[in-house]
């Protein structure tokens, strides 16, 4: 049995994964300051033996030991990376810090969950992992892209200096239960004011592109990445290839969920991308043959029904 520590555990994907751990027959203990996760999302899990609940804020320091690291603890919807993006920033890069120097010590494998972000708004289309990105240093989502971009240098440097075992997958936009109502992305956003049949808020003229990941096709990405034996440390992209406009998705959302809503556009955000979609070849070839089995609709239709119970519970 190995032990295992989630950051981030509580929320909406590090969730998904302790849940994943434990039936694979890990112990696992899930770390989390409760900023954007939820104790909702994980009390299921609080009757395991081999699940232990922490309340820790990952940019001070960590002990225990442990076989495996995922670290998951950041904030990802840009309206609570925003909220106070110092903040942010410290999190991915003390966080780093802090969870490397931890896998150093205990000679533990350690997973980063970084991100399509470090791309920033892509010049290249779909991204691969060899393109450096288009990432402005200073604009409002910086704290979040330059964080993150920062850690994976961090990976890599304790990977090339200190031999520390490592794996850097970049995360394209995922969605599906246990998404927080409240989190301001755009999935939940749209399926949230669809079953209340309020307006659906299209930020632009909705053209811009994104590429939507089902959670469970991501564990398993996550899952087999971290099991790789041959030296092979990422960055790998991990997301779904089939790529919508923000519009394209909005029409979706109505149609499966048979909501009156209409449609409204508000100002897009100051540097928005304006697409993205993975290029998947580099997990498929490393991660043996993994590809996103989960398409749109389908992913819609269970992430719907999750918001459905959970907005009638909360009346
Ligand atoms: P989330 O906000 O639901 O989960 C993040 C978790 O980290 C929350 O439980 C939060 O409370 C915790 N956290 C935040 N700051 C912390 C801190 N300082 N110390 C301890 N815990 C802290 O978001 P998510 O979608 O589950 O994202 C998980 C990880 O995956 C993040 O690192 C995110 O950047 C990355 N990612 C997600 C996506 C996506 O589309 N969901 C895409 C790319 C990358
Ligand atoms: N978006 C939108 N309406 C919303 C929330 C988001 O139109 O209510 C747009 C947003 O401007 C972006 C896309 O949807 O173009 C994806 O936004 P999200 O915050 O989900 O993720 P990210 O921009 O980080 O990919």
């Amino acid at each position: 049995m190995k032990r295992v520590l989630v950051t981030g555990g509580a929320g909406f994907i590090g969730s998904h994964l302790c849940e994943r751990l434990l039936n694979e027959g890990n112990d696992v203990i899930c770390l989390d300051n409760y900023f954007t996760g939820a104790k909702t999302n994980i009390a299921h899990l609080l009757d395991n033996p081999y699940f232990e609940l922490v309340r820790h804020d990952v940019t001070a320091p960590y002990f225990a030991e442990v076989d495996e690291i995922y670290n998951m603890a950041c904030p990802a919807s840009p309206v609570h990376y925003q909220y106070n993006p110092i903040k942010t920033i410290k999190t991915s890069v003390m966080g780093a810090i802090n969870m490397l120097g931890l896998a150093k010590r205990v000679k533990a494998r350690i997973l980063q969950a970084s991100t399509s972000e470090v791309y920033g708004d892509p010049e290249i289309h779909p991204q691969t992992e060899d393109y450096w990105g288009n990432v402005n240093p200073i604009g409002i989502r910086s704290c979040y892209d330059e964080g993150k971009r920062c850690a994976e240098t961090l990976f890599m440097d304790y990977h090339n200096q200190n031999n520390v075992d490592i794996k850097i997958i970049r995360i394209f936009n995922t969605y599906g239960p246990n998404m927080n109502p409240d989190d301001g992305r755009v999935v939940s956003n749209f399926i949230v004011q669809a079953l209340q049949n309020e307006d659906i808020t299209i930020f632009g003229d909705g053209s811009q592109t994104r590429s939507f990941q089902y959670v469970d096709d991501l564990i398993e990405g996550i899952s087999r990445m971290m099991k790789t034996q041959h030296g092979f440390t990422g960055p790998v992209n991990i997301g779904n290839p089939n790529e919508f406009t923000i519009l394209e998705l909005a029409q979706n959302v109505i149609e499966l969920t048979n909501s009156k809503s209409k449609i409204i556009n508000l100002p897009l955000p100051q540097d928005d991308p304006t697409q993205r979609q993975p290029n998947i070849s580099l997990a498929k070839k490393e991660l043996n043959n993994w590809e996103p089995k989960v398409q749109l609709q389908e992913g819609l239709l269970k992430t719907i029904s999750y918001f459905d119970t959970l907005l009638k519970n909360q009346k």
